[in-house]
């Protein structure tokens, strides 16, 4: 069975939540606390879909968010905001999460998007030899494409060695110096920043907000990595 994990610390809108996925067929895991989340993620790995909440007691859900995502990038995350915190999205998407659902919400809605959260991470395709998939991309090094979610993304052949050095190192930081080696060969003459001119137009083709990156995220004063 689906398994949905619901962070939430005010109990009667947890169980209002799990009621409602229970009746949808998920089975549930709950927590009260952003550490208990993070432990009963740990305890149950086949958790495809966590709920977080934002205002918690102990760490703030955009916190968790964060922490889940360093280690898994598999994993969907909806965030539950208040109507009054339509601006935290950006930072939600910073921290790695994948919707949101806007209190009050009704049960239809919560699992209408739960259902589609579950039907883009579970749909992770049966990998052929050469091709690597990190949520939502799937490389194919053998006809060097890119997808995202299921859809071509037209690259030059830069943007394909980069998106490649990337996603063969998730959450290695690397120097400019490093991929200028790795992309354009160690003969290279050129500047450092033809790799930040071409970050910056890799990220319009593959991020959701270019502006704020969670797919190729800068290390300030080194370089960048795949992920937060
Ligand atoms: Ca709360």
């Amino acid at each position: 069975m689906k398994k949905v994990l619901v962070l939430e610390d005010e109990e009667n809108i947890r169980s209002f939540v799990v009621i409602n996925l229970r009746r949808a067929g998920y089975d549930t895991v709950e927590a009260a606390t952003g550490e208990e989340a993070l432990t009963q993620l740990k305890n149950n790995p086949g958790i495809g879909v966590a709920l977080l909440d934002l205002m918690l007691p102990d760490i703030d859900g955009f916190e968790v968010c964060r922490r889940i995502r360093s280690t898994n990038n598999k994993i969907g995350i909806i965030m539950l905001t208040a109507r009054t915190q339509e601006m935290d999205k950006v930072t939600g998407l910073m921290s790695g999460a994948d919707d949101y659902v806007t209190k009050p919400f009704s049960p239809a809605e919560l699992t209408a998007r739960v259902d589609a959260l579950f039907r883009r991470t579970g749909s992770e395709p049966a990998l052929e030899p050469g091709e690597l998939f990190r949520h939502p991309f799937l490389l194919n090094t053998r006809n060097r494409t890119l997808e995202k979610n299921g859809q071509r993304v037209k690259l030059t052949q830069v943007e394909y060695g980069l998106v490649k050095l990337f996603m063969e190192n998730p959450g290695k930081a690397m120097s400019r110096e490093e991929i200028l080696d790795a992309v354009w060969g160690k003969d290279y003459f050129g500047e450092l920043k033809i790799v930040d001119v071409n970050i910056r137009r890799l990220r319009i083709k593959i991020e959701d907000d270019a502006q704020n990156p969670v797919f190729i995220t800068t290390v300030w004063g080194y370089g960048y990595k795949w992920g937060a």
